[in-house]
């Protein structure tokens, strides 16, 4: 069993360690020092902690590829010398970079364990403290010698979820994300309490491996009563466009007029990936299911499953940037890789 595990806290940013400009009274980061100032109780940890900091730390808005190649770049650089990783990062987008991650880590055997706060660390109701220093005691967490998680989690007010299951739904609640799709991983009551079977199997096949292209043109788009050809046009027109999440209604339902399918079987055509989410907040994609979404399943859209649109826009960007051959794009696609969806044999 071991002892004192060493765990890595990467700050980038977010409320948790922001203050406020005495100009303007906005929000804005500070040095992560003063972060760790204001927390004494880290010292009574039974960890060795150490830290790694974004040059600039940002708030999560400004999060961007570049962003998850540094911050996937700084757990490889650290990743023989430490047994966990917690990562500190701004509400807005932590959904968004907890789904890159999970996919950019290939062959992850160790916990990286992204939290934040819904208020500053130097505000007297905090509930930054409680985020990060459970966080730190997940991370650290062994189970028969071996790191208890071995996958991007995502941990906020005494929950532990998988990371890429998560959605943010609330900026003014303590309770922030919710993981409507798959269960938690794990509790804060008195005790921690994990569950086990919830944790992802890891079968890694070579050591850690970090995928460093995460950039290539993926859009969203929302259907909504009124949307028009000419919006539709427009977005499958941008230049050099490689992906289209599309969020559908329902069981992934669309409108059955003519210009949508012509317009959508048209660009997949032309090589745009198409891939079918639902906008509800729960639930899954069932093509077929109603006539509504039947259109769709002709004309070989992809099926995001129960997938998040925050885990559809990463893992595209993932397998664009992996260089995944054009026509295995879509089979991959529907394979889960990290427990992001539902495997469609269990169905
Ligand atoms: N705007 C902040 C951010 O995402 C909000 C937060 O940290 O909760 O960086």
């Amino acid at each position: 069993m071991k002892t004192n595990p060493k765990i890595l806290l990467i700050y980038t940013g977010g409320t948790i360690g922001m203050v406020k400009d005495p100009n303007t009274g906005a929000l804005q980061p500070f040095s992560f020092e003063e972060l760790l100032k204001n927390i004494p109780e880290l010292k009574q940890l039974d960890c060795t902690l150490t830290s790694v900091s974004f040059d600039h730390p940002i708030d999560s808005s400004d999060m961007n590829p570049e962003g998850w190649v540094t911050l996937a770049t700084m757990i490889e650089d650290h990743y023989e010398t430490c047994d966990g990783f917690v990562v500190l990062h701004g509400t807005d987008t932590m959904s968004y970079s907890g789904s890159a991650l999970s996919f950019m880590l290939e062959n992850l055997t160790k916990p990286v364990i992204f939290t934040g706060s819904q208020l500053p660390i130097d505000n007297i109701n905090t509930d930054a403290k409680e985020n990060l220093i459970t966080s730190i005691q997940i991370a650290a967490l062994q189970h028969n010698g071996k790191p208890a998680i071995q996958e991007v989690g995502l941990y906020f007010k005494n929950k532990l979820y998988r990371a890429n299951r998560t959605t943010k739904i609330s900026a003014k609640h303590r309770k922030a994300f919710a993981s409507p799709n798959y269960s938690l991983l794990a509790a804060s009551e008195i005790h921690l309490e994990i569950d086990f079977p919830k944790l992802w199997k890891t079968s890694p096949n070579g050591p850690l491996r970090v995928c460093k292209k995460m950039h290539d043109r993926v859009v969203i788009l929302k259907l909504f009563p009124g949307l028009d050809e000419v919006t539709l046009q427009a977005v499958l027109s941008i230049p050099g466009l490689k992906a289209l999440v599309l969020e559908t209604y329902g069981a992934g339902n669309a409108p059955t007029v003519p210009w949508l399918l012509n317009g959508l079987e048209k660009a997949i055509e032309n090589g745009i990936h198409i891939i079918n989410v639902t906008q509800c907040s729960g639930g899954s994609v069932a093509m077929g299911y109603y006539e509504a979404g039947e259109g769709l399943r002709a004309i070989q859209l992809i099926s995001g499953e129960d997938i998040t649109t925050e885990a559809a826009v990463t893992k595209a960007l993932y397998l664009l940037g992996s260089k995944v051959p054009h026509e295995e794009f879509k089979h991959r696609f529907e394979t889960p890789l990290r427990g992001e969806m539902l495997s469609r044999i269990m169905h």
